[in-house]
C-alpha cells in the first residue's frame, strides 16, 4: 500500500470497511470504482473498463459512472442483489489540504431501497433479521424502510418455518449474526435470491426504545435491535419515520404454507411468477398504492377470528349496497398520494416541493372522505373515519407556502408563493423592479438611437447587455456604450448603470434562491413532525381502499357473502374458480357445488384428465381463503367453516431451483400436509402418486387417504386417476366419491366440467391424447393395446394388490384391474428372470456387467421421467452395440 498515491490509499482504507459492497468513490463529477469492483461492475453494468496509474507497479483497473446518472446504475446493481456504498467528498475540494476528505454516506442494498424508481408501488420491500437462540427458537424482525413499518415474531419450531416466513413476506435481504450457520444461509439462498448481511450488535440503542414500548420478550427486542443497528450503520441518516414495532404470531392467521401459496397462485402465477393471472391480480381494484400493499398483506394472511372476518364482510356489504358513496370514495381516493412512502422520504430528506404539493392535495381530500364514509351509516366505518386526522395546520401551511406547480429541483427557486415570507417578497420586488427598469431602458435606448431592433439580453457569462445588429451599427454614435462582445451578426455592449442594476437584480435573485431553499427546508422539517399522524392516516386510507375494492370486485363478478358455521360443513352452491372464470368467457364456465359434512370429510374425485378436477379443488380452497380474507366469494351461496390451515399438492411444477424431482416435491408437499394438518384444516391432493410406478403410486395414495381419514379427519379433496381407489368408499365411512362428468360423442370426448356424485366410469386418457393431436397411427395403436388390456383375464380385488396391511372384503365392488394384474405378472416374471440372471451373472460379458452396474447406481427417486427415459435408452443402446 505504501507505494500507492494518497488517494488510492484513502480508497483502500474505506473499501476495507465495505468489502461486501461496490464502493462508488466520488471523484469530481463521477463515481469511480477501482480494482476488483471495477472489473465486476464493468461486466455487470456493461460499462468500459479503463485503468489509471495509482502509484503501484501496475495500472489499476477503473470504471466510472457520471454523478447525475448514478441512480440508474445503482438501481441496476441493487436489483441484481448487490449492495452499493456511496462515498462522497465531505469537504470543499478548494479548502482541502492534501486529499479531499471522503466518507461513505449511505449503503444502498435490496432491503434498504428508498428510491421510488426501484420500488414497486403496490409492494412492500422488507428487510428481515433472524436471530437463533440456544433453545433452538428464532426471533424474526421485519422492516420496510420505505414505509416505516416494523414487526417482530417468534418461531419456536423448525428452520423450515423461518424460511417460509421470510419467503412469504418476500424479504429481499436478511441480517444475521456473523456466526450464523452458513449452511442454513446457503439453503435459503438456493431457493430464492436473497441478499445476506451481517450485524453483530443486537443491543437496542436508547433512542429507539420507544418503538418497542411494552414489549416484554427480550428475544423479540434482540431481533429488532439487530435490524435497526444494521439500518443505522448503513443508512447514516434520520430513521424518524420508523413506526412502533408490531408483534404478531403466525398462528393468528390462517396458515398457508409456501407450496400452497404457490400452487394456489395467490399473489403470483406458477409459470410467469408475475402478478397477472393470480388471485391478487383479479382482486386488485384498489386505487391507492397503500391500499394495494395492504391487499397483498391481507391475501397472504386470511383471518381466523370470526368477528374480525365478519366486520370486514359487513363493511364490504355496506359498500356494495351504496354504489354512489362507494364510487365517490373511489374518486376521492385516487387523489390520495402514497402517504406512507412520503413519510419515509421526508425522514430521509428525499422529498421535493412537488411531493409536498401532492401531500397538500391528499390532505384536502380527507374531510370529503370522512363525509362520504359517514353517509354509509355504518358504525365501524364511521368510527374509522372519525379517527382520521386531516392535519389542517399542515395543509394550510403547504397551501400558503408552496406554489401549485413547483419544479423538481429544490435548489433553483420558484417554489414558495408570494405573500408567504416578507423578506422573500422584498427580494422579489427588487428583482421585478430591476427587470421592469431594464425593460424601460430598452425602450428608452431604442428611441434615443432610432434602432428598433436594439434589445437587452442576458447570459450567465456576461450578465445583462445591449445588443445591436451589425446592419444597424452605423446608427450608433461612437463611444455611446462600452463594447463587451462581438458576434457574427451583432455587437454587445454594457453601460455602467446597466451593470449597477444587474448587480442589484442578481443579488436579489441569489438571495431569492437561497431563501426559498431555506424556507422549503423549514416546511419540510415541519412535515417531519407530522410523520406519525400521516402514517396513521395512511392506515385508514388503505383499509377503506381494500374494503371498497372487495365490494367493487364482488359486485362486478356477482360474488356472495359467505356464512361461517361452527358445524364444520361446507355448502357451496354454484361455486366458481375466480380467476379461471374471469379469464374464460363468463357463459363458458360451469359452476359446481361442493357439499361436505360429517359423512363426507374426504371427497375422492375421479374423472378424465383435463376435465376440471384440479380447477374444482382450487376453487374450493380459494373460496375458503377469500371468505377468511373478508371478501365475498364466487358462488351463489356459501356456508363455510373457518379453516386454520390450507395444504395443497396440485400440479406438477418441478421445483427446479432446489433441484428436486417432481416426485420428491410431491412427497414433501404431502408430508407437510399430513404432519401439520389438524381437524380444522383443508387439504387438497391432486393426483398423488402419479410420479412413480403404478403400484407404488396407488399404494401411497391409498395409505395417504386412510391416514387422513383415520388420524386427521379434516376436509380433504383428493383427485385421482386410479379408479381402483373408488372402492374405498365401502370401507371409509367419511369418504365420498364424486366425479367430473364427460361424455363420448361420435367417438370423441366432451368434458362437461360438472361434478357429480359417484365414481367416474372410465378413463379418457386416449381421448385427451387425441385432443393433443398425437399422430393418428399412435392413437390407433393405443386403442388396440387398451382393448387387449381390458380383455377379462382374472378378477382380483384391489386389496389383493394394494392393501397388504389388512384384508378387506369387497364383494360387489370387485374391480377389474387386469392391467394391474398384467403388470404384476410382468414384474414377477422380471423378478424371477433376474434371479436366474444373477446365477448366470458370472457368464455375463464385461459390457453387460457394466450396464448392470450403471443400473444399480441410478437414483430413480431423484430423476424426472425424462431423465429416466434417457438413462434407459442409453443402457439399452450400449447392450445393443455389443
Ligand atoms: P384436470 O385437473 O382434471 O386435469 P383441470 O382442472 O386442469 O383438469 O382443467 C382443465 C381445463 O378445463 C381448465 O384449464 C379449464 O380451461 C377447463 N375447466 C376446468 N373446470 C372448468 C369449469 N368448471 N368450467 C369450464 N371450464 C373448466
Amino acid at each position: 500500500m505504501a507505494t500507492y498515491t494518497p488517494m488510492i490509499q484513502q480508497y483502500l482504507t474505506i473499501k476495507a470497511e465495505y468489502e461486501d459492497a461496490f464502493l462508488f468513490f466520488r471523484l469530481g463529477d463521477f463515481y469511480e470504482m477501482f480494482f476488483e469492483d471495477a472489473t465486476r461492475a464493468s461486466q455487470e453494468l456493461e460499462i468500459t473498463l479503463t485503468s489509471r496509474d495509482g502509484g503501484g507497479a501496475d495500472r489499476i483497473p477503473m470504471c466510472g459512472v457520471p454523478y447525475h446518472s448514478a441512480p440508474t446504475y445503482i438501481e441496476r446493481l441493487v436489483e441484481k442483489g448487490y449492495k452499493v456504498a456511496i462515498c462522497e467528498q465531505v469537504e470543499d475540494p478548494k479548502q482541502a489540504k492534501g486529499v479531499v476528505k471522503r466518507e461513505v454516506v449511505q449503503v444502498i442494498s435490496p432491503g434498504t431501497l428508498m428510491d421510488e424508481k426501484g420500488l414497486q408501488e403496490k409492494e412492500n420491500n422488507f428487510i428481515s433479521s433472524v436471530t437463533q437462540f440456544e433453545d433452538d427458537t428464532y426471533s424474526l424482525a421485519f422492516s420496510d424502510l420505505s414505509t416505516g413499518e416494523n414487526s417482530v415474531t417468534m418461531l419456536s419450531s423448525s428452520w423450515e418455518d423461518v424460511v417460509a416466513e421470510i419467503y412469504s413476506r418476500e424479504a429481499k435481504e436478511i441480517v444475521v449474526d456473523p456466526d450464523f450457520s452458513p449452511e442454513r444461509l446457503q439453503q435459503l439462498k438456493e431457493r430464492k435470491a436473497i441478499t445476506v448481511s451481517y450485524e453483530k450488535n443486537a443491543t437496542l440503542d436508547f433512542e429507539f426504545t420507544h418503538l418497542v414500548e411494552g414489549m416484554q420478550q427480550q428475544k423479540l427486542i434482540t431481533a429488532f435491535a439487530r435490524l435497526i443497528n444494521y439500518l443505522i450503520r448503513t443508512q447514516k441518516r434520520s430513521l424518524e419515520h420508523l413506526q412502533p414495532v408490531q408483534f404478531y404470531q403466525i398462528n393468528q392467521y390462517m396458515k398457508i404454507d409456501l407450496f400452497s401459496k404457490r400452487n394456489l397462485e395467490l399473489t403470483e402465477t406458477i409459470r410467469s411468477k408475475g402478478k397477472k393471472g393470480s388471485l391478487l391480480w383479479l382482486l386488485d381494484k384498489t386505487v391507492t398504492a397503500m391500499g394495494g400493499r395492504l391487499l397483498k398483506t391481507w391475501i397472504d394472511r386470511p383471518l381466523l377470528q370470526q368477528q374480525q372476518i365478519e366486520n370486514r364482510l359487513n363493511m364490504v356489504e355496506t359498500f356494495m349496497n351504496q354504489f354512489f358513496e362507494r364510487e365517490e370514495l373511489r374518486e376521492l381516493l385516487t387523489e390520495v398520494y402514497d402517504l406512507e412512502r412520503l413519510a419515509g422520504r421526508v425522514a430521509f430528506g428525499n422529498v421535493n416541493a412537488r411531493d409536498l404539493v401532492q401531500l397538500k392535495k391528499s390532505l384536502q381530500k380527507i374531510p370529503f372522505i370522512q363525509q362520504v364514509v359517514k353517509r354509509l351509516n355504518h358504525s365501524y366505518a364511521t368510527e374509522l373515519v372519525e379517527g382520521m386526522d386531516p392535519c389542517e395546520r399542515l395543509e394550510s401551511l403547504l397551501e400558503r407556502g408552496l406554489k401549485d406547480h413547483p419544479p423538481l429541483s429544490i435548489k433553483e427557486g420558484d417554489i414558495i408563493k408570494d405573500g408567504y415570507h416578507d423578506q422573500l417578497d422584498q427580494y422579489r420586488d427588487a428583482s421585478r423592479n430591476g427587470k421592469s427598469w431594464i425593460a424601460a431602458l430598452e425602450q428608452r435606448e431604442r428611441e434615443k438611437t432610432g434602432i428598433k431592433s436594439l434589445k437587452i439580453g442576458y447570459n450567465r457569462v456576461f450578465g445583462y447587455y445591449i445588443e445591436v445588429t451589425k446592419a444597424n451599427l452605423h446608427l450608433l454614435p461612437e463611444g455611446m456604450y462600452e463594447r463587451k462582445q462581438t458576434l457574427t451578426n451583432a455587437e454587445r455592449y454594457i453601460t455602467p448603470e446597466l451593470k449597477e442594476k444587474e448587480t442589484l437584480i442578481l443579488e436579489a435573485e441569489d438571495k431569492i434562491v437561497q431563501l426559498e431553499y431555506e424556507l422549503f427546508l423549514q416546511i419540510r422539517d415541519e412535515v417531519k413532525t407530522y410523520i406519525p399522524r400521516l402514517q396513521a392516516l395512511a392506515k385508514v386510507v388503505s383499509e377503506l381502499d381494500v374494503l371498497q375494492c372487495f365490494a367493487k370486485i364482488s359486485e362486478e363478478r356477482h360474488y356472495t357473502k359467505p356464512v361461517f358455521s361452527p358445524s364444520g360443513d361446507i355448502r357451496i352452491e354454484n361455486g366458481r374458480h375466480p380467476v379461471v372464470e374471469k379469464v374464460m368467457n363468463a357463459q363458458e364456465y360451469v359452476p359446481n357445488d361442493c357439499f361436505m359434512s360429517e359423512d363426507s370429510q374426504v371427497l375422492l374425485i375421479t374423472g378424465p384428465n383435463m376435465s376440471g378436477k384440479s380447477t374444482y379443488m382450487r376453487q374450493v380452497a380459494l373460496t375458503a381463503i377469500l371468505g377468511q380474507v373478508g371478501c365475498f366469494v364466487p358462488a351463489d351461496q356459501a356456508v363455510l367453516p373457518i379453516f386454520d390451515q390450507v395444504f395443497t399438492r396440485i400440479g406438477a411444477a418441478d421445483d427446479l431451483i432446489s433441484g428436486q424431482s417432481t416426485f420428491m416435491v410431491e412427497m414433501l408437499e404431502t408430508k407437510n400436509a399430513v404432519v401439520n394438518a389438524t381437524q380444522s384444516s383443508l387439504i387438497l391432493l391432486d393426483e398423488i402418486g402419479r410420479g412413480t410406478s403404478t403400484y407404488d403410486g396407488m399404494a401411497l395414495a391409498q395409505a395417504i387417504i386412510e391416514h387422513i381419514h383415520e388420524h386427521i379427519g379434516c376436509k380433504t379433496l383428493f383427485s385421482t386417476h386410479y379408479h381402483e381407489l373408488t372402492v374405498l368408499e365401502q370401507d371409509l365411512s367419511m369418504l365420498k366419491n364424486v366425479h367430473v362428468s364427460a361424455i363420448e360423442k361420435n367417438g370423441k370426448v366432451v368434458f362437461l366440467h360438472k361434478i357429480k356424485d359417484g365414481a367416474a366410469d372410465k378413463s379418457y386418457g386416449i381421448h385427451v391424447a387425441e385432443l393433443a393431436e398425437l399422430p393418428d397411427p399412435l392413437i390407433e395403436r393405443a386403442r388396440v393395446i387398451l382393448q387387449d388390456l381390458e380383455q377379462p383375464k382374472e378378477e382380483i380385488t384391489i386389496n389383493q394388490v394394494v392393501n397388504k396391511k389388512e384384508e378387506h372384503t369387497v364383494k360387489e365392488d370387485k374391480v377389474e384391474i387386469d392391467s394391474l394384474k398384467a403388470d404384476t405378472d410382468s414384474q414377477l416374471s422380471f423378478f424371477e428372470a433376474s434371479q436366474k440372471e444373477t446365477k448366470k451373472a458370472s457368464s455375463l460379458s464385461k459390457y453387460e456387467k457394466a450396464v448392470l452396474e450403471k443400473l444399480k447406481e441410478l437414483d430413480v427417486l431423484e430423476m424426472t421421467p425424462l431423465h429416466a427415459m434417457n438413462a434407459l435408452y442409453e443402457l439399452q443402446k450400449s447392450l445393443k452395440k455389443k
